[in-house]
């Protein structure tokens, strides 16, 4: 049996590695870069090895470095994780030649894999639907133009050594296909090194639905139901489930019998996921690649399942055969996983780095209306999110019985979950959870470029949600005016009196209300006769309260700001004002304040390393044109001219980390 377990990464897979191998009894050691010197998977595990600088190619994916600390520490198995090595075929044989138990897939099965050409030509060989298109390298332009033109359009132009969405193309004729073979192998070459490029058909209404399995040394391969990850943001995951709405009982059979034959094809055994990208159409599934690694989304398996993935891992690592067949493998209720990002979703998802001066997740467990919550994690409350790694936080699950029910349960879940400090995506994922279309399931990989086509502006509450914001906004306002009274009341015999009619204002909404306390509660009542009836426990300070409004219970991230109230709801945000009706008549007559003119400045739009400067003093840019490149969280930012225009000043330097807003050039 194993004895000790290196996790070789960081962050939330690091952590959730080490909690089930504590829960086996199994001693557990981390690694960590200097950025990483705090975090928390150092302090949860029993010994910790510093393994180098912050940047990953320094600590996290050095071989020899992860090695290092295997013979240090004495660890007798390693656990990659996903992302860094996980996929790394020499890392595996470099372990292997150790005498160390890789907690992963064989040598030849990582090989095999990696490859998306090779893959392919493997999965066809083994019975395995794949994309129609070109199985072989494409030399040249007009090469790709012939072959793009036989297919038919649209095409996709991919990388073969390609990851993580890059060097991917489509093309809708001719022209695009010659220009997007260039691109493609531009990309791959600056990528990976390697520009071997080919051309399948693009599959419209694409929905990517993917099975996981997992596999033994003794031969034993199951299926254990599909993940849908449909809602992506340009090819990066963002909300996945298990299991598809779109999947009958009998295509999920089909599609895990496919993917245990691929998997029992190059002598698989571990946990692995075959990804399938399924014509919404047509009802037709065909194979993509297969990540050869404990993938990301793996909670809404292991929720829907009742298995720990990790301790199958450890075990089948161990050389113990499954203790299961595929017919006790039984999908149970419906599980969600939304990802939180570090990512600025009012700045065009620009990853945000920072302190994190609140981190409140919702309480794990079972919630009062029969759903389970999940939420893994990397950070803590006044930890730091550094610019060197991947921008995701947590991975927030929801369990229910139902999709209904699991929705549902995730929507309240996010308006629980306080995150301050830095720019995230929790009011997004708040708005797609409450969207019609993804209540009824009808999802493609383009959902995000569909429904959000000029990027994401917070949710423009409709009528009954602004009622129920104004008021609470005026519930929370007679608990601040009924503090200041108090507090003035020991001047003296004067006591404050409190008045009953409040304008409030936020947005386009104006509301005139009259309030008055019913046992303790509040009827606020509007111009037109309506009546919310409004019951809370808030006091000032506190930042996240739930309100009884009508019939409804609302989870509210408050926060005063000056004399107006801020408060986020379901990707809602107002900042609302409270004034008594002559305040309001007279802020009428209030000049507004004009917002300072930066049109002629490029500001940094977030925190990164300027890595080049394209243009110099002088230069006449055209719009669209590449001006800097910022580095952060792994991106490169290109940023571009908006318009035509003329260098003036350049403030940046190469090579030095710029602050959000800091000035980089001017223009005349
Ligand atoms: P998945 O389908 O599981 O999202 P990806 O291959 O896109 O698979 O990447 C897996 C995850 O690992 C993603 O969240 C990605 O951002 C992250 N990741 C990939 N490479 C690295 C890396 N070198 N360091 C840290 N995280 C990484
Ligand atoms: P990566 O290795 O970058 O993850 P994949 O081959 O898994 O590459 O593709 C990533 C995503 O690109 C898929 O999830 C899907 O959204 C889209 N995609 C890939 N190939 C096709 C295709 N032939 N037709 C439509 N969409 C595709
Ligand atoms: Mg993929």
């Amino acid at each position: 049996m194993i004895k000790k377990i290196l996790i070789a990464n960081r962050g939330e897979i690091a952590c959730r590695v080490i909690k089930t191998a504590k829960r086996l009894g199994i001693s557990t050691v981390a690694v960590y870069s200097d950025a990483d010197r705090n975090a928390l998977h150092v302090s949860m595990a029993d010994e910790a090895v510093h393994i180098g600088p912050s940047p990953s190619s320094q600590s996290y994916i050095v071989i020899d470095r992860i090695i290092d600390a295997v013979r240090k520490t004495g660890a007798d198995a390693v656990h990659p994780g996903y992302g860094f090595l996980s996929e790394n075929a020499h890392f595996a044989a470099a372990l292997e030649r150790e005498g160390v138990t890789f907690i992963g897939p064989p040598v030849g099965a990582i090989e095999a894999m990696g490859d998306k050409i090779t893959s392919k030509q493997l999965a066809a060989r083994a019975g395995v639907s794949t994309v129609p298109g070109h199985m072989g390298l494409i030399e040249n332009a007009d090469e790709a133009v012939l072959i793009a033109n036989e297919i038919g359009y649209p095409v996709m132009i991919k990388a073969s050594a390609g990851g993580g969405g890059k060097g991917m193309r489509i093309a809708r004729n001719a022209e695009e296909a010659r220009e997007g073979f260039q691109a493609s192998r531009n990309e791959a070459k600056n990528s990976f090194g390697d520009d071997r490029i080919f051309i399948e058909k693009f599959i419209t209404e694409p929905r990517h639905i993917e099975i996981q399995v997992l596999g033994d040394k003794h031969g034993a391969v199951l299926y254990l139901g599909e993940r849908e990850c449909s809602i992506q943001r340009r090819n990066q995951k963002v909300i996945e489930e298990a299991p598809s709405p779109f999947l009958d009982e009998a295509t999920r059979k089909a599609m895990g019998e496919q993917a245990v034959a691929l998997a029992k094809a190059v002598g698989y055994n571990s946990a692995g996921t075959v990804e399938f990208i399924v014509d919404g159409k047509q009802n037709k599934f065909y194979f993509l690649e297969m990540n050869t690694r404990l993938q990301v989304e793996h909670p809404v398996t292991e929720l829907v399942t009742g298995l720990d993935l990790v301790e199958e891992m450890i075990k089948v690592a161990a050389g113990e055969p499954l203790s299961f067949g595929q017919n006790d493998v039984k999908l149970n209720g419906w599980a969600i996983e939304s990802r939180l990002y570090a990512e600025d979703p009012y700045r065009n998802f620009l990853p945000s780095i920072g302190r994190l001066t609140r981190y409140r997740p919702p309480a794990e467990g079972p919630t009062g209306s029969g759903a389970i919550l999940r939420n893994d994690t990397g950070v803590y409350e006044g930890g730091e999110i550094s610019m060197y790694y991947d921008p995701m936080v947590a991975k927030l699950c929801a369990w229910a019985p139902s999709r209904d029910a699991a929705i549902a349960a995730m929507s309240d879940a996010l308006d629980d979950f306080e995150v301050e400090g830095i720019g995230h995506n929790l009011p997004f994922l708040s708005a797609v959870m409450n969207q019609e279309r993804f209540r009824s399931g009808q999802l493609t990989t383009g959902y995000i470029a569909e429904e959000f086509p000029d990027g994401f502006h917070g949710v423009e509450p409709d009528q009954a949600s602004a009622r129920k914001l104004a008021a609470i906004a005026v519930a929370i306002n007679q608990v601040v005016q009924k503090r200041a009274a108090d507090i003035s009341g020991t001047i003296g015999n004067h006591r404050r009196r409190i008045g009953r009619d409040w304008v409030v204002a936020f947005g386009q909404w104006h509301f005139e209300t009259s309030v008055e306390s019913m046992d303790g509660d509040l009827n606020v009542s509007f111009a037109d006769g309506d009546m919310l009836r409004v019951k809370s426990d808030w006091l000032p300070g506190k930042t996240h309260c739930a309100f009884s409004v009508g019939s409804d219970i609302l989870g509210v991230k408050v926060d005063l700001v000056g004399s107006a109230i801020r408060l986020r709801w379901r990707g809602t945000e107002i900042v609302a004002r409270v004034r008594s009706p002559r305040i309001a008549e007279l802020a009428c007559l209030m000049p507004v304040k004009v917002a300072a003119d930066t049109s002629k400045l490029l500001l940094c739009p977030m925190p990164g390393v300027l890595t080049s400067l394209t243009v110099e003093i002088g230069s006449v840019v055209e719009a669209g044109q590449t001006l800097a490149v910022v580095e952060a969280m792994k991106m490169e930012n290109a940023l571009k001219a908006e318009r035509k225009g003329v260098v003036k000043r350049i403030e940046a330097k190469i090579g030095h980390s710029l602050a959000v807003d800091e000035l980089i050039l001017e223009f005349e």
